[in-house]
């Protein structure tokens, strides 16, 4: 199944894009991930689009473009995969319509700004892996360290407030409009984020198996 995960920064596309994968045992592809992957290894590429998303900004459409292509040849995504942070823009979808790519669900996360402001101050994210966390609704076992590689928790520089304001105005403008290209298509499915973890991925579920 080819998925791709829509919604505001915040909205928890990427911890459900986690327990999907588990579940469909297909890779998630995030762009944040494979950016910041870019950025340890030290690469051009990644050091120019990190100065884009520590000002709240979006990454350059060639550049995300060029990073997703090299990504979705690669041997595990012959099955399918989850598209998480990717596309953002109208361009960049289009983009993947001439790649070939054919989807077959988009999943829109709805949360309203003012939860989504709540959420993003709680954010905890490992520094060695990616995986994200939250102070009350994720927790680690350990405070500040990953359950997962042991690596250290940390604030991203994109989940400042001031950030995350200038993400969500980014969001609105660019990224919604999305949400009627894909209608337009009939693959777009619109599910109410839930406080809780589970209820969200309750209702994510039922809607690929629609
Ligand atoms: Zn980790």
């Amino acid at each position: 199944m080819k998925l791709i995960l829509l919604g505001a920064p915040g909205a928890g596309k990427g911890t459900q894009a986690e327990i999907i994968c588990g579940h469909l045992n297909i890779p998630t592809i995030s762009t944040g991930n494979i950016i910041r992957e870019a950025l340890k290894n030290g690469t051009e590429m990644g050091v120019r689009a990190k100065s884009y998303m520590d000002e709240g900004k979006l990454v350059p459409d060639d550049v995300v473009i060029g990073i997703i292509k090299e990504r979705l040849a690669k041997d595990d995504c012959k099955n399918g995969f989850i598209l998480d942070g990717f596309p953002r823009t109208v361009p960049q979808a289009q983009a993947l319509d001439d790649m070939g790519v054919m989807i077959d669900k988009v999943i829109d996360l709805e949360v309203a700004d003012e939860a989504i402001e709540g959420r993003l101050t709680g954010r905890r994210v490992c520094e060695a892996c990616g995986a994200s966390y939250h102070t009350e609704h994720k927790p680690a076992k350990t405070e500040g360290v990953c359950d997962k590689c042991g690596g250290r928790l940390v604030i991203r520089k994109d989940d400042q407030p001031d950030t995350v304001k200038g993400r969500l105005k980014v969001y609105h403008e660019q990224t919604e409009p999305l949400k009627d290209y894909y209608a337009k298509t009939g693959k777009l499915v619109i599910v109410q984020g839930q406080e809780r973890i589970e209820e969200t991925t309750k209702l994510v579920l039922a809607a690929l198996e629609a």
